[in-house]
């Protein structure tokens, strides 16, 4: 048992079971055990990869987006460029090369990270430092909404944590994290039926309740509904609501049991983007998409950036960038194109943000 295990059993031995979003808080956020606490989870070497880290194109056209949306909004002198959890700051990086094809949207620019931990807050210094931008962390994300803003989150809502119910014969029951044999964390079911959830379901389905995730879009829904701007999600999950247990732990690559090394594996759930949406719409944001990830990025032009790109490259070059895009849009119920979602929510008064126009139906003459 590794350092937090030996804290959650001796948490648990006084207090009881904890609900799976107590355990979850406490793997990734432990001030001192907490897996983002502690080290840089990214890349090759590490225990996962993320779009950015796979394509400067990802980066590049998200600033083109949020370029498209500043014009939409009128064009501003001034704007919050505010990115929600962004591990190495690779994608701020990338989308403000972007950013600089439109000079006003560069100048009317500053920029804010909501980040909570230190060591990651350390490498978006550097990274940023080295493009001459010096932006302002903040723990918590009302902190860092001030006027109009556009933010964007890639791979931040999964890291938040979610609380799970199983649905028995006597109702919906909390799934809790115990003690089970020898003294070793396990699953288990809290005694009395939670009575506010009355979905009929088949015996056995796990119902997750994301109430943070839900929060965090609901906060910057409210925002940019009144002061102007749109938010940008992209995460892994479904586009709608389903059943079912999709907390994942991640070390180098594999899926681990979530229970086994606490702190020492990411911890994440899959986001479900039509609560996410209802919980933008309810705000009094509009909501745009859910569309995948795949058709997000052709609509923004991928295609048409990879060419520019390659026409300028080596030949490993042009290899490493064709690999990249390939990954970003391959389909598959498990590959990146399909399996990540994005969902913008916006001030109702902007048109559909690019991206998202793909449904689009001809003009009618
Ligand atoms: N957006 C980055 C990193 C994704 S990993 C990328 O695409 O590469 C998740 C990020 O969210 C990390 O930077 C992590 O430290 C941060 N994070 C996790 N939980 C958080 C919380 N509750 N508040 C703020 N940041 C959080």
């Amino acid at each position: 048992m590794n350092a937090l295990a030996q804290e959650l059993a001796e948490l648990i031995r006084q207090e009881g079971p904890i609900g799976v979003s107590r355990y979850m808080a406490l793997c990734l956020g432990h001030p001192r055990h907490g897996y983002y606490m502690k080290q840089d989870p990214f890349g090759a070497d590490g225990d996962f990869t993320t779009a950015p880290e796979i394509s400067q194109i990802f980066g590049e056209l998200i600033g083109l987006w949020a370029a498209s949306a500043w014009q939409a909004m009128g064009a501003p002198s001034s704007i919050r460029l505010i990115e929600l959890g962004p591990g190495r700051g690779t994608l701020m990086q990338d989308m403000l090369r972007a950013a600089r094809v439109l000079p006003g949207f560069r100048d009317a620019l500053s920029i804010h990270l909501v980040e909570t931990s230190p060591v990651l807050r350390e490498r978006q210094k550097e990274t940023l430092a080295a493009c001459g931008v010096e932006p302002r962390w903040y723990d918590r994300i009302d902190q860092a909404l001030e006027g109009p803003a556009i933010v964007v989150a890639n791979e931040f809502l999964d890291a938040l944590p979610l609380d799970q119910f199983v649905h028995t014969p006597e109702g919906w029951r909390e799934r809790l994290v115990g003690l089970g044999d020898q003294g070793r964390l396990g699953f288990g079911l809290a005694g009395e039926p939670d009575c506010s959830l009355s979905l009929i379901a088949p015996a056995g389905s796990v119902l997750e309740q994301p109430a943070a995730a839900s929060e965090a879009v609901a906060t910057v829904a409210r925002h940019v509904a009144i002061e102007g701007g749109a938010g940008l999600f992209i995460d892994y999950g479904p586009a709608r609501s389903g059943f079912g247990d999709t907390l994942q732990a991640l070390k180098r690559h594999e899926f681990v049991d979530v229970l086994a090394e606490p702190g020492d594996a990411d911890l994440t759930v899959h986001v479900d983007f039509a609560r996410m949406a209802q919980a933008g719409l309810a705000a009094g944001a509009a909501a745009h998409g859910v569309v995948t990830q795949r058709d997000f990025l052709l609509a923004l032009g991928l295609q048409q950036r990879f060419e520019a790109l390659s026409r300028r490259a080596t030949p490993e070059q042009a290899e490493m960038l064709a690999s990249g895009v390939e990954r970003l849009i391959e389909t598959g119920p498990t590959a990146m194109g399909e399996l990540f979602k994005v969902l913008a929510v916006a001030d109702p008064k902007l048109p559909l943000l690019p991206g998202f126009d793909l449904h689009r139906l001809p003009e009618q003459g």
